[in-house]
């Protein structure tokens, strides 16, 4: 009789842990938080580590993950703080890929604003220019390096990350990216907003493109600005989080 009682409470413990244990993997509880790093070789951004729990967690919970990129900053006017404001209700940190060119003494402070929120500055050229037919070292020099140098400044610290304006990059390009101490970033999910003008459609396009582990193409405009919100929690509901990849030096095995 003692035997039977014993046995009901282990079996009742045993389907209680179950559920405990099962509830813990679906909230990701008390797990690392995954690591990004961008992966040189196809220009994705993966998690760092291999197979893990927190994998078995993400995959249960229907969690996926996406780095938002905002180009062309900084805008002023106002625009770079409702980006932010919409970033922070979301608890959304993103990439900013500044154009030095774009900086003046009116949306200056925008770059604070940015990292006293968490965002990550990368560099996007100084003056925009289509840089794959650029071969003048001291042209590509000035507008990749001395947009770093001009960051610097103003921050206090160098960009790690460098977007080619409209994508367009070149061997001669991503070396001198390197050796600047950056990675190149690209992307591989669009917004469409550097030509589409609805934010309806802006936010048809992201929707229609972010998968896991993208990076979302996104500018930093009145049009997406107002597209923000609505993507950002539209993006939620299907489980996604938004990231940022690494930025340790020691990560950094493609310039060594
Ligand atoms: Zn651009």
């Amino acid at each position: 009789m003692l035997l039977y009682v014993y046995r009901r409470y282990i079996a009742t413990f045993g389907i209680l842990l179950t559920f405990f244990l099962y509830a813990m993997l679906l909230t990701g509880r008390g797990m690392t938080q995954p690591r990004f790093v961008l992966d040189q070789a196809d220009g994705n951004v993966k998690q760092a580590s291999g197979l893990s729990l927190r994998k078995v967690s993400d995959f249960l919970a229907g969690r996926k993950y996406a780095v938002l990129t905002f180009d062309d900053g900084p805008y002023g006017y106002g625009v770079d703080e409702q980006i932010m404001a919409t970033l922070r209700k979301h608890h959304a940190r993103a990439m900013f890929f500044l154009v030095c060119s774009h900086i003046n003494d009116a949306n200056q402070d925008v770059l604070g604003k940015l990292e006293g929120a968490g965002h990550l500055i990368g560099n996007h050229s100084y003056d925009h220019l289509k840089l794959d037919t650029v071969s003048s070292k001291p042209v590509l020099e000035h507008q990749i390096d001395g947009c770093s140098q001009r960051l610097a400044e103003l921050t206090g610290r160098r960009p790690y990350y460098f977007r080619p304006p409209y994508g367009a990059t070149s061997p001669l390009v991503a070396q001198m990216a390197q050796s600047a101490g950056m990675k190149q970033m690209l992307w591989n999910a669009n917004s469409e907003d550097s030509w589409m003008t609805q934010p309806e459609q802006i936010l048809h396009w992201s929707l229609e493109q972010t998968e896991d582990q993208s990076i979302l193409l996104l500018h930093e405009k009145p049009a997406t600005a107002a597209a923000l919100d609505e993507l950002l929690t539209q993006l939620e509901q299907r489980g996604f989080q938004f990231v940022l990849p690494d930025q340790l030096s020691g990560n950094n095995s493609a310039i060594n």
